[in-house]
């Protein structure tokens, strides 16, 4: 090969920070492995970070390492399917859609998650979210994002010598970022400004390209600012309720103003829980501002917003005081020419009721053309939980449905499983496309065909199973040994003994929220040990999770957990790892054998980590709530009890850990167990057959985008 061109080089680097600078690199595997490939060192010390790995090489090293054919040749092909992805003609939303690409959906979440390098979501929520763009963009829908900048994202966590979770915070770099200022006709950054309490505080804009679609995040670091407001947006639901409050009149008001600046008439505001409802407020004001009367404009705002719900928990609904609405809302009382008692009936399910505080749910549910849970149980819970709102007697009659949340199934698989799978599908299909393969993956025709025994066999499911389970393993000990160091000598962790790469290895990781129950399993301690004990039998347990800064009770579970891996008869076969994100995650969703999951009924609204481990053969073991009560068909999984739950807390506490005991030891470690004279487990691998054939294409953003656009964002 001749050695390339100054230009050629030029041309190739530009390409390479185009494609850093956009997520989409996040869910293509060859991209990830060019970077990886650029700078394997990098790549891991700057936690798969592009943008980093890119700035750390320098001009020269990358002149020369271009200069490797194959390394060239790929850089070259990735460019390639980049280039291909990106035009929107031919796609879905391009066919079902087209009206959304010059009037697209306007999504607005507080906090999205798209990726470890970009932690600015503190779970399950930022993660819908994230993968509702990632799917918005597979599918060309015309939708936008809008959240804000957290400059010191959601914090770390730590574990203290008591196993208590400490949380420490650094600063996130823009420039270290795959985000790009939004600049005016100048070149400078477009400062738009809100008005909060009496003060008027300007706010610039950050874009995160996903693939084909933008999110911009707002941020108040701006020097005209006052300190304070220059911190409003330093953490994800950082501070009290006064930083909440204005961080989501920022995130409402300061949102639409962007998108007006940007040019933009969404068709849809798509409020994903009630945080950004204060933008129904800002499109009043518009409409009043251009001659309209207050009835009429909220008219006219109920037909262009939705509002999804995402928790029958009542601490998720955000509820503010008269007085600090009076005091971060008096902006709202002017503009729309309402008295601070009318202010305060927007939020209130009974107008007029001065004890009842404002709530953001009700202004949104108030404000929306339609509104929906998040799977069909939690439509359910949520008709019942706003009959008083509607004044009606029947739950049948409040206007909520539901969509059932997904996962973005291609950027939730591991490197080995996409390879897998992709292996298979191009045995289908020869000479298909990437694009090709993403559609794939979404489809519920490949994961049945996958269910045949002829193209995917026992011996081949249960391979790969063993390889991922050790993958994880090998992660654990390394995060081990990290967390480890910070231990002193009393307290350090030994690994002889520690997990065993044959065991049952039963995974649970997501938010400690209390009703969500992590200890629940180890109710039947004394059971519990005689389950790891049984050394032709042996399971073991990992858990990851952070709890809210100010939510003790959560951190008294973690504190259990922790105390149990390291001093009772658990240790070495119940591991907790630290700082749970979302490459923990997949870590864990990926080599786990079963996910655990024992929420209190009905507070799951959906769920999706369990929604993660299907492709990667991992089964899900849960009670009957969110999704996994659709999802369940008495094959693909397990269940904890029954499509029922008991009154109390107390009683179903003591109910739930009972079945998840006897579901544990009669269905899970027996199938797990039963091999073949090959040493095979059978059943268990029909199992895993199941779920991937049944849930995976199900259960993917692909068709909950794909639902919320047919219900909802296509207008008639
Ligand atoms: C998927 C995911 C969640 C959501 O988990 P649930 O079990 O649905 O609560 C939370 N955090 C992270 C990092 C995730 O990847």
């Amino acid at each position: 090969m001749t050695p390339l061109t100054a230009a050629e080089v030029k041309e190739l680097t530009a390409g390479l920070n185009r494609l850093a600078r956009n997520l989409w690199w996040s869910w293509d595997q060859e991209a990830q492995e060019l970077f990886h490939e650029l700078s394997p060192r990098g790549w891991q010390n700057l936690y798969h970070n592009a943008v980093a790995v890119l700035r750390e090489l320098s001009e020269y090293e990358l002149r020369v390492r271009l200069q490797e054919p194959a390394l060239c040749a790929k850089v070259r092909r990735v460019l390639r399917n980049f280039d291909a992805y990106l035009p929107a003609e031919g796609t879905w939303g391009s066919k079902n859609a087209p009206a959304l690409v010059d009037r697209p959906v306007a999504y607005f979440s507080a906090e999205f998650a798209f990726h470890e390098t970009l932690p600015i979501a503190a779970g399950g929520l930022g993660v819908l979210a994230g993968d509702h763009a990632k799917a918005a963009s597979d599918l060309g829908l015309g939708f936008v994002g809008v959240s804000l900048f957290y400059r010191e994202g959601y914090f770390m966590q730590s574990i203290n010598h008591d196993n208590w979770q400490t949380e420490y915070y650094t600063q996130l770099n823009p420039r270290n970022l795959p985000l790009e200022p939004v600049l005016n006709e100048h070149g400078e950054p477009l400062v738009c400004s809100v008005r909060i309490a009496a003060s008027t505080i300007q706010f610039h804009a950050w874009r995160v390209n996903v693939g084909r679609v933008p999110v911009y995040l707002l941020d108040t670091n701006r020097p005209e600012n006052e300190p304070h407001f220059r911190d409003l947006t330093l953490r994800v639901y950082g501070g009290d309720s006064s930083t909440r409050i204005m961080q989501e009149i920022l995130l409402g008001v300061g949102g639409v103003r962007l998108l007006r600046a940007l040019g933009l008439q969404p068709s849809t505001f798509h409020m994903n829980e009630g945080h950004a409802a204060f933008l129904t407020l800002e499109l009043i004001r518009e409409k009043m501002a251009a001659g309209h009367s207050l009835e009429a404009a909220s008219a006219a705002t109920r037909r262009e917003c939705l509002f999804t719900t995402h928790t029958p928990v009542e601490a998720g609904h955000d509820r503010f005081s008269a007085d600090l609405m009076a005091f971060a809302g008096r902006k709202f009382e002017q503009q729309l020419g309402l008295t601070s008692e009318k202010l305060m009936d927007l939020g209130r399910v009974r107008p007029g009721d001065k004890h009842e505080t404002f709530c953001m749910t009700v202004l949104a549910l108030r404000h929306s053309r339609a509104a929906n849970g998040v799977s069909e149980l939690h439509g359910a819970v949520s008709r019942e939980m706003w009959m008083e709102l509607y004044g009606v007697e029947d739950p049948n009659q409040v206007p909520i449905g539901h969509v059932t949340n997904g996962v973005h199934v291609v950027g939730w698989m591991k490197g080995t499983v996409r390879r897998f799978w992709r292996e298979r599908f191009a045995k289908l299909h020869p000479n298909h496309t990437e694009m090709e393969w993403i559609e794939g993956c979404n489809s519920p025709d490949f994961w049945k065909a996958m269910a045949d025994p002829n193209i995917v066999s026992d011996e081949e499911l249960w391979a790969i199973r063993y390889k991922l389970r050790r993958e994880l393993l090998e992660f654990s000990r390394r995060r081990l040994l990290l967390q480890g160091k910070s231990f002193s000598e009393g307290n350090f962790i030994s690994f002889d003994g520690m997990l065993n790469p044959d065991a049952l290895t039963i995974g649970f990781a997501r938010r400690f929220a209390t009703y969500k129950r992590a200890p629940l399993i180890f109710e039947r301690f004394d059971d519990v040990v005689r389950l790891v004990r049984d050394s032709a039998r042996p399971i073991q347990f990992l858990f990851a999770g952070k709890a809210h800064p100010r939510d003790d009770a959560g951190k008294a579970f973690i504190q259990k957990v922790i105390h149990l891996s390291k001093f009772s008869e658990l240790k070495g076969s119940l591991v907790f790892i630290e700082n749970y994100d979302i490459h923990v995650a997949r870590q864990l969703v990926g080599g786990c054998d079963i996910w655990l999951n024992n929420p209190r009924r009905p507070l799951e609204a959906s769920g999706t980590s369990g929604m993660k481990t299907t492709v990667h053969g991992c089964l899900n073991l849960s009670i009957l709530d969110g999704w996994w009560r659709e999802g369940y068909d008495g094959t693909n999984g397990f269940a904890i009890g029954d499509d029922s739950h008991p009154a109390t807390i107390d009683e179903q506490d003591l109910q739930d850990s009972a079945n998840l005991y006897d579901a544990l030891t009669k269905e899970v470690i027996p199938c797990f167990f039963n091999r073949d004279a090959n040493g095979i487990p059978r059943h268990w691998i029909a199992k895993i057959r199941r779920s991937y054939s049944t849930l995976a294409a199900q259960f993917s953003t692909w068709r909950m985008v794909q639902e919320y656009s047919t219900k909802y964002y296509i207008q008639s």
